[in-house]
């Protein structure tokens, strides 16, 4: 293992030389600093070693956000790191990372990597014939550090004891541009790693800047790289996009950018038809809503959201072959989950979750006898709720029927009795046949339409 450590924090070709910026220049004090995070810089410093906070906490700092985590950069290596702090553990292959436990809190702290296109190829650093990083340990300075980032506004140390930000490619300019601008050229940098092509629409539309159109013009062509990305980092990253508070802007972003098509290629369809993107926009919004109150918003639920209308395309189609309903159903929920694994492939731990909140909108529509009683039960039942809330107000179940259910959960008992809704013809019927051992789902599913 070749380490090249650098004990200067200057040196190194790829990036510019740093110009530390003062706080009267970017106003971010150390009070803004996590203490874990500040803890950890201390003692790294105290040990002889550079220390910065960097990445995405300086950046939103910069632009008036409260960071997600905070990273530390360090030029330390690993081994260093764990040596200085008595609860840590080394983790990761592909990058090696230090997590640093700090009461409830984690703190990653990384060591300077070199820029890549260095000459030396050994089991440190692993590139592919056509650039595509595989591996990359090759350790470095602050400078080769800062240039291996992706965006300027990446790319930023901020030094907590002197609270000064270090800064080698212009990105507390661009901050206040509001640029999400490559470092480097941007088509070798996207060929390094296309993911970046993701992250360049996932910062555009978090944090409301405007892609430089430098580097936004190779995206257009370099979208089909997204195909050699395994299916896991690709579906970390889209969550990250979905999660972000911004996924509705996220969306559109990367249908503007072209990116969708080997992801999520229902996306066309559902953002060319007005009802179903009325229905998209309700999902979403509803989405960034619930993760900027802190409230839970899960994958599974809005994969259910991205994929309903095929499913329910599907089901419909099975139903007009001859297939009986909830046979139909359960078919068209298969297929269509294993079309979508062709693209992005997500795990099949959602499965269940996403045919439950499907299966259960069918029998939000029968509100006689015990089935409405039966369905409060369910353990699934706030999801489909939610989900039915979602389809009414984005045209797509009656307001009424979701009315109804909001009622019917708060009400008394007497007022649910008067709730009820005589049986249909044919309900009683149908009952009497099923009076044999129970089925898992009891309900007939009926038209949605
Ligand atoms: P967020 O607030 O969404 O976490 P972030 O900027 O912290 O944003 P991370 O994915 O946590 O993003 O990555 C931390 C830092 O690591 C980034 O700011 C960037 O400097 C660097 N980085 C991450 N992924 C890449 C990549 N694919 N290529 C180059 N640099 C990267
Ligand atoms: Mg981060």
């Amino acid at each position: 293992m070749i380490r090249r450590l650098i004990s200067k924090v200057f040196g190194g070709n790829s990036g510019g030389k740093p110009i530390a910026i003062p706080l009267a220049r970017h106003g971010i004090e150390r009070e803004q600093i996590h203490p874990c995070a500040l803890k950890v810089t201390r003692t790294l410093k105290e040990n002889g070693y550079a220390a910065f906070v960097v990445g995405g906490a300086v950046r939103d700092l910069l632009i008036g956000r409260e960071p997600k985590d905070f990273d530390i950069a360090t030029d330390a290596t690993p081994e260093e790191v764990r040596q200085c702090f008595r609860r840590s553990r080394i983790i990761g292959r592909r990058f090696q990372i230090v997590h640093v436990y700090c009461g409830a809190d984690t703190i990653e702290v990384t060591t300077f990597r070199a820029s890549q296109g260095e000459p030396e190829a050994d089991e440190d650093r692993v590139t592919a014939e056509d650039g595509l990083i595989l591996r990359d340990n090759v350790f470095g300075s602050q400078a080769e550090d800062a240039a291996r980032r992706d965006f300027t506004v990446n790319a930023l140390y901020y030094d907590p004891e002197h609270e000064e930000i270090w800064d080698s490619h212009g990105g507390v300019a661009d901050a206040k541009k509001r640029l999400l601008r490559m470092i480097g050229d941007p088509e070798a940098r996207y060929r390094e790693d296309p993911v970046r092509m993701l992250r360049a629409a996932r910062f555009a539309a978090k944090l409301d800047f405007r892609i430089d159109p430098a580097t936004r013009a190779p995206i257009a062509k370099l979208a089909p790289l997204l195909e050699r990305i395994p299916a896991a980092r690709l579906f970390d990253e889209m969550i990250k996009l979905l999660l972000s508070g911004h996924a509705e802007r996220g969306i559109h972003q990367l249908r503007a950018e072209g990116l969708h098509h080997g992801i999520f290629p229902m996306l066309d369809a559902l953002l060319d038809d007005p009802a179903r993107q009325t229905f998209l926009h309700v999902a979403l919004h509803d989405t960034d809503e619930r993760v900027r109150n802190d409230q839970s918003a899960s994958p599974a639920f809005l994969i259910a959201c991205l994929l309903w209308f095929d499913m329910n395309a599907t089901w419909h189609k099975l139903q007009a072959k001859g297939e009986p309903a909830q046979a139909a159903l359960f078919a068209a929920m298969d297929q269509v989950l294993e079309q979508q694994r062709d693209t992005l492939a997500f795990p099949r731990r959602f499965d269940g979750t996403i045919k439950e909140i499907w299966s259960l909108q069918p029998r939000f529509e029968q509100r006689s006898g015990a089935r409405p009683y039966r369905l409060l039960t369910h353990p699934r039942f706030r999801a489909g709720y939610d989900f039915l809330l979602i389809r009414a107000k984005g045209g797509d179940a009656p307001q009424e029927l979701a009315d109804w259910w909001s009622r019917f959960q708060d009400a008394g008992e007497a007022e649910r009795a008067n709730m009820l809704q005589p049986a249909k013809t044919g309900e009683g019927k149908r009952r009497r046949r099923r009076r044999g051992p129970k089925k898992t789902t009891d309900d007939g599913a009926s038209n949605l339409a």
